[in-house]
């Protein structure tokens, strides 16, 4: 039976103030959005409370480019987690404003945030999110304080494991769910963003991971209900928990019940295959009905079951060409 799609990941700006080598091509300027091609707050409410969550989605997650670099993030947090709808309002966010801002977006309402922390070590965390100034590090490590001391829970660090830059890592960055209720996630790198870094490092398999971090402690299946496409598991006795992102080496589209909103208000099925996206942004601005909107929303539900993911075999699809940060990762 295919999967209940409840889950929308919010895509808030494309912009960041990192730039990961992962995510970013390394040279090329990125096109970023103009401010007058990002949807507004009031069209993205709009959009949620008469098209979207009529159409049964509850469960939310803001993220970017980098969330927290949109200056009405925590009043969008606070309209999201007031609809009584909302069962589930989370943010993926690269932790750099963190300290400054995760009592207001927990007094707003967010519960959740995965924050993305590749690595322990300054100058490696540095040269992988294309820091040249100032070590960026201890304001990130700081942020992932504040946010455990706030009391968001569960605390999700996510880790790109890319051969010859963090691999060396993956013990001490595992080590972090034992002594703290921490969720790491390690995520195999894909071939978005740096197609060329990627053609040159290639990428890790989680199983991998799995075997190196099994010889060191142990590691043990973990129930754990999400939302995600994580598979769990426990170092035995640790208070957290390790999660292994492997959408590269499995296949995990019969599992996936999400869509994706991008800044600019496309609604995506599917991270590399835009069949059928819905630019719901130019149908507002033009003025169409809500219930015609709604009638495409759904479907566009109908028909995702079949607009998968396929991306080892896929070929080349629009989205290649995009990074996470302009997707909406
Ligand atoms: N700026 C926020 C952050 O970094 O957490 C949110 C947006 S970022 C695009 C969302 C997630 O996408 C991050 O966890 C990041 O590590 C992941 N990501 C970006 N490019 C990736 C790639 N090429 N392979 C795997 N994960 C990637
Ligand atoms: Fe920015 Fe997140 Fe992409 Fe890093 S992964 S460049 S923090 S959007």
């Amino acid at each position: 039976m295919n999967p209940v799609v409840d889950y929308l990941r919010i895509s808030l700006i494309d912009r960041c103030n990192f730039r990961c080598l992962y995510c970013m091509p390394e040279e090329a300027e990125l096109e970023y959005l103009q401010r007058p091609e990002l949807l507004t707050s009031a069209e993205l409410l709009t959009l949620l409370r008469d098209v979207l969550i009529p159409c049964g989605f509850t469960r939310f997650r803001l993220t970017g480019g980098e969330p927290l670099v949109r200056s009405d993030v925590v009043e969008i947090v606070r309209a999201i987690a007031a609809f009584p709808e909302t069962q589930d309002l989370s943010m993926t966010t690269n932790g750099f404003r963190l300290a400054e801002m995760a009592q207001d977006l927990y007094t707003a309402g967010l519960r959740r945030i995965n924050i993305s922390l590749d690595s322990l070590e300054p100058e490696t965390f540095d040269r992988i999110i294309g820091s040249r100034g100032r070590s960026r590090w201890q304001q990130v490590w700081t942020g992932i304080q504040a946010a455990h001391s706030v009391g968001f829970t569960p605390l999700k660090l996510n880790v790109v494991v890319i051969p010859g830059v963090n691999d060396h890592e993956v013990l001490e960055l595992a080590a972090l769910s034992i002594e703290r209720e921490w969720h790491v996630r390690f995520i195999e790198f894909m071939p978005i963003g740096n197609h060329d870094l990627f053609g040159q490092k290639g990428w890790i398999d989680s199983e991998t991971l799995r075997q190196q971090i099994r010889e060191r402690w142990g590691l043990t299946e973990a129930q754990v209900k999400g939302n995600g496409p994580a598979d769990v598991f426990r170092i035995p006795n640790a208070k957290g928990t390790l999660g292994f992102i492997s959408q590269m080496s499995e296949c995990f589209c019969d599992r996936c019940n999400r869509m994706r909103l991008s800044a600019d208000g496309w609604l995506r099925p599917c991270l590399l295959n835009e069949t059928g996206q819905l630019d719901l942004k130019t149908a507002l601005r033009s003025g169409m009905p809500l219930i015609d909107l709604r009638a495409k929303v759904q479907a566009l539900l109908d028909a995702k079951p079949e607009i998968n993911f396929k991306m080892r075999d896929s070929g080349t699809t629009g989205a290649y060409s995009r990074t996470m940060s302009q997707i909406g990762g």
